[in-house]
C-alpha cells in the first residue's frame, strides 16, 4: 500500500465514488520493479508477460523504459505496439496459437515465436518464413504456489527434434525457453531446466545447429502473507546456474516476469457485504464481500493464492472466518479449508483493502457474471 493509492482511494470515497470494488495501480512500483529486475538480471532482456496486467498505462511505462514484450495473443501483440513497443520487442509466446494468427502477427512484423511441437513449428515455417523460433521444455514447478502443469513444453529430450525441424524448414532455431511455476519461491529451480537447456544446446551443436538463447520464463514472486526472496537472489542463483551448466559459453538470455513486475503495484479496495452464520451455534462466520472468484480473485482457486486483507479495524481482537465473493455460485469461497483471520469487529458496509493484486485480477475478471460489472481499474 502506497502514500499515492491511499490518497486516491480516501479521495475517491470523499466524492462518493466507491461504489464497488476498485483495483489501483502505482506506476511508480512498476518502474521501481523494472529497476530491480534490469539490475539484478544486467545481461538479461525483459520480456513483460503482457497476461499479468494489460493496463495501456503499465505497458506505456514499460515500453518507455525499455522493456520488451511477451504476448499470448494478437490482441497482446496490437496491445504491446500500440503502447509504442517496436515489433522486434515482441515475442508470441504462446505455444498454442492458430495458423491464421501466425500469419496476423507475421503481418505486424512479429519475428520470434514459441513452439513445443512439430506441427507448431510447421505452421510458423508455412505462414512467417525465416522467422526465429524457440522451444519451451516442460518443467516440473516444484515449489511454485501456481504451478502451471503439463499444458506448455515438451519433455526435454524430444526438444532437439523440434528445432531441428524448424531449422530444416527455414527457420531460425534460436533457443530454448521454460517457466519454473509461477510464484516461485525458490530461486535455485531454475537450475534443474538451465541444466536441461545446455544439453539441448550441445546436443544441437553436434548436429550442426547453433542456438543462441535461453529464455528463463516468469516465475518471479510478489510478496504476499509470507516473505519472498529479492529479485536480486533469483538474479544471483540463475548467473550461479548459468555458468555451472554454460561455462564461457553463456548464451543471451531473456526473461518474462509478470506477477514479479506489476503484483505488489496494485491494492483492491473491496467492502463487506454480509456478515453471517450458518448456525445459531455455529462459531464460524461467513463474510462475504463485493469481489470475489468472478470478479477479480481466481487465483484463490484451490486457495493458492493467499492475499494480504486489510481493514479498518486492524489491531482488534480477530477471529477465523469463511471469506467469499457476492455471485450466486458456490464456488465463489475464496478462503474456507483454510480460515481467514480478521477482526470480529468488522462490520457490513466497512471497507477492505486486497493488497498484492496488481497481477492477474482485472484480466480474470468475468465481463458481467450476474451482472456483476468486471472489476474497474485505475492506473496512477
Ligand atoms: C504467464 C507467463 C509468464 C509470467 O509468469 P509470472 O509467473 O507471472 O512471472 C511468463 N511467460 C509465459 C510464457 C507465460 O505464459
Amino acid at each position: 500500500m502506497t502514500d499515492r493509492i491511499h490518497e486516491f482511494l480516501r479521495d475517491r470515497r470523499a466524492r462518493g465514488l466507491d461504489d464497488g470494488p476498485c483495483l489501483v495501480v502505482d506506476l511508480d512500483v512498476v518502474r521501481d520493479n523494472y529497476s530491480a529486475f534490469a539490475s539484478a538480471l544486467p545481461d538479461t532482456r525483459v520480456f513483460y508477460a503482457v497476461k499479468a496486467n494489460p493496463a495501456a498505462e503499465v505497458l506505456e511505462l514499460l515500453a518507455k523504459l525499455g522493456s520488451c514484450f511477451d504476448a499470448a495473443s494478437v490482441v497482446e501483440i496490437q496491445q504491446a505496439l500500440d503502447a509504442g513497443a517496436t515489433p522486434d520487442r515482441i515475442s508470441y509466446g504462446n505455444t498454442i496459437k492458430k495458423e491464421r494468427d501466425i500469419a496476423r502477427a507475421f503481418a505486424l512484423g512479429i519475428r520470434l515465436f514459441a513452439v513445443d511441437c512439430e506441427a507448431e513449428v510447421e505452421k510458423i515455417a508455412r505462414v512467417a518464413p525465416g522467422s526465429r523460433v524457440f522451444c519451451r521444455i516442460l518443467c516440473d514447478g516444484e515449489g511454485a504456489e501456481w504451478p502451471l502443469s503439463r499444458k506448455f513444453g515438451c519433455a526435454p529430450d524430444m526438444a532437439p527434434r523440434v528445432l531441428e525441424t524448424a531449422h530444416r524448414l527455414g527457420l531460425t532455431a534460436y533457443g530454448i525457453s521454460f517457466h519454473v511455476g509461477s510464484q516461485q519461491r525458490n530461486p535455485r529451480m531454475w537450475d534443474g531446466a538451465l541444466k536441461s537447456a545446455s544439453s539441448i544446446f550441445r546436443e544441437l551443436a553436434e548436429r550442426g545447429i547453433f542456438l543462441s538463447m535461453v529464455n528463463l520464463g516468469g516465475g518471479f514472486p510478489t510478496k504476499y502473507l509470507k516473505n519472498v526472496p529479492a529479485v536480486k537472489a533469483y538474479g544471483q542463483a540463475i548467473f550461479r546456474s548459468l555458468r555451472k551448466h554454460f561455462g564461457n559459453r553463456i548464451p543471451e538470455t531473456i526473461i518474462e516476469p509478470g506477477r514479479g513486475m506489476v503484483g505488489n503495484a496494485g491494492v483492491i479496495e473491496a467492502e463487506v457485504v454480509l456478515v453471517s452464520k450458518k448456525a445459531d451455534t455455529d462459531a464460524m462466520r461467513w463474510v462475504f464481500l463485493d469481489i470475489g472468484k468472478f470478479n477479480g480473485l481466481a487465483e484463490t482457486m484451490d486457495e493458492m493464492i493467499r492475499y494480504p486483507i486489510r481493514t479498518e479495524f486492524d489491531g482488534d481482537e480477530t477471529a477465523p472466518c469463511i471469506i467469499a465473493g457476492p455471485t450466486c455460485d458456490s464456488v465463489d469461497v475464496l478462503y474456507e479449508k483454510e480460515p481467514y483471520a480478521l477482526p470480529i469487529s468488522l462490520e457490513i458496509g466497512s471497507k477492505v483493502l486486497i493488497e498484492g493484486t496488481g497481477a492477474y485480477t482485472t484480466t480474470y475478471s468475468a465481463v458481467g457474471f450476474n451482472g456483476f460489472p468486471p472489476l474497474k481499474s485505475f492506473v496512477i
